[in-house]
């Protein structure tokens, strides 16, 4: 059994706030932070994501194991994105009793409609296979959106008020019972947030920042990563906590240049993707690439009908697009659609695209290589010499991606040996991930007020050369927490 451990930390007289790192330390998944508010008028429970740990037996045994609180005294669920390491247990927190309310943007309602419904049916066909009983069902899903309420970027929200009297005067923002949020932008996939916690301990305000993922600004749709000066504390991602990215301008140049080496050799080009974002991020890049001229025109199969269903939320929330993609957008560019574009739906035509003739691309999930139709045109396609694998993301220890990506020879997908004779490439440049000096820099726009940073989300490697950095170059006070370790603040 995982996570069992708690910290011997004595509670402190007066007024503190908590956190647990339920999940998502020493490792990239997993997201699960447990936030306690002890105040003289009451206490309050609110968990930061509620992700799913991906890759890894640990990670299958993690997701099945009771969660280490007990969700019938969680008072509130905030969700910071759509990615499944987010909000893949979920369904499985209603399951076991939570009676609260779930928040997060509109934009991520929205998406993790579709989101939680691909998983369902993943976990149930899983289980079925296996003969064990899935980690949730359907009801548990349709529960979950039946408590999930949405907050707007940029709005002082009240949370709750510990005033159990305060029903009935009007409630107000700077009283000493309430805590509230306020939403920033992380720039990592449309609806993310950074929840920005403000509560009073001993009179005093204190802000508590948890980022979820942070994204590698600037984003080809996306604005920016927003500043988050005049917190106090910090839980922060840190995936790419002990390296750089390459120079991010190049990266177009480099998605240009594989394109048009697939169309010399006449081959195929296989890029696993993620359904959010990274999908949709790729179609406006070859949009552009295409509808600007710059490339001739081959075919390029969409196939992830999950992605294919995420694509008119993009559409809808124009409002978070940078200003280049909304310029685009009001010229009447149909900014994630061009011409030679094939969206896939049936598995027979799936199949089909076999069939179809060269060059071409294939855009397909999972981003790991973990499942779904990649792995199908993997199976087809990784022992012809004349295949590009393009690599455009972080690829978890465990995955099928990263044992191709660490070099493996040959590799086995559904029963057959498959050996590699495929090109690798990668461009890093399209990371949905800050890289270490930009996670460096953005803890630092905290300003003067900075009190500690939690280092999570990221291998243990990877966030220990963080912490040192923050220590070393920002005078930052910054810890890598332990799985299921508390930590009191006040
Ligand atoms: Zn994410």
């Amino acid at each position: 059994m995982l996570l069992q451990k708690t910290s011997k930390q004595t509670n402190p007289k007066g007024e503190f706030a908590k956190i647990t790192f339920c999940g998502g330390v020493s490792s990239v998944t997993g997201a699960n932070f447990l936030l306690e508010v002890n105040k003289i008028q009451g206490i309050k429970k609110m968990l930061i994501d509620c992700g799913m740990e991906q890759g890894s037996d640990k990670a299958k045994e993690y997701n099945a194991s009771p969660f280490i609180f007990d969700p019938r005294e969680i008072d509130m669920l905030l969700v910071t994105h759509a990615h499944m390491d987010h909000i893949g247990l979920i369904p499985k927190l209603m399951k076991h009793g939570f009676k609260g309310i779930i928040y997060s943007t509109p934009e991520t309602r929205d998406l993790c409609v579709y989101m939680l419904e691909d998983a369902l049916k993943l976990i149930t066909e899983d289980a079925k296979h296996k003969n064990i009983e899935p980690l949730y069902g359907p009801e548990d899903t349709r529960h979950a959106f039946d408590v999930w309420k949405t907050i707007p970027y940029h709005k002082d929200f009240i949370l709750f008020d510990l005033d159990e009297h305060s029903e009935k005067t009007k409630k107000e923002i700077n009283k000493d019972s309430v805590v509230s949020v306020y939403l920033k932008d992380p720039g990592h996939v449309l609806g993310a947030s950074m929840f920005e916690i403000r509560i009073n301990l001993n009179h005093k305000l204190r802000k508590f920042l948890f980022t979820g993922d942070l994204g590698n600004s600037p984003n080809p749709i996306l604005k920016d990563t927003e500043s988050i000066e005049g917190v106090d504390y910090v839980v922060m991602e840190s995936v790419y906590g002990d390296r750089n990215h390459e120079d991010r301008s190049t990266r177009v140049q480099k998605l240009q240049v594989a394109i048009e080496d697939i169309i010399d050799r006449q081959g195929v080009m296989l890029i696993p993707s993620f359904s959010l974002e990274k999908t949709q991020e790729i179609l406006y890049e070859m949009n552009k690439l295409f509808e600007d001229k710059i490339i001739p025109e081959i075919p390029v199969y969409l196939d992830s009908p999950l992605a294919a269903k995420l694509i008119p939320i993009y559409k809808k929330y124009v409002e978070d697009y940078n200003p280049e993609a909304k310029a685009r957008r009001k010229k009447g560019d149909d900014i994630l659609n061009f011409k030679n574009l094939r969206i896939i739906g049936s598995a027979e035509e799936s199949k089909a695209i076999l069939h179809s003739k060269n060059p071409k691309i294939i855009m397909a999930g999972s981003g790991m290589s973990t499942g779904g139709r990649i792995q199908h045109h993997e199976l087809s396609y990784l022992s012809a010499p004349n295949t590009i694998l393009l690599f455009l993301g972080f690829q978890a220890l465990g995955t099928l991606g990263r044992e191709i990506y660490d070099g493996a020879k040959s590799v086995k997908i559904y029963d057959h040996e498959i050996k590699i004779n495929a090109e690798l490439r990668k461009i890093d440049g399209y990371s949905g991930h800050k890289d270490s000096d930009r996670l460096q820099e953005f803890a630092a726009t905290a300003g003067d007020s900075l009190k500690k940073v939690f280092v999570t989300m990221g291998e243990s490697k990877s966030a220990l050369f963080l912490v040192q950095r923050l220590r070393d170059y920002y005078n930052i006070d910054a810890m890598h927490p332990e799985q299921g370790q508390s930590v009191i603040l006040d």
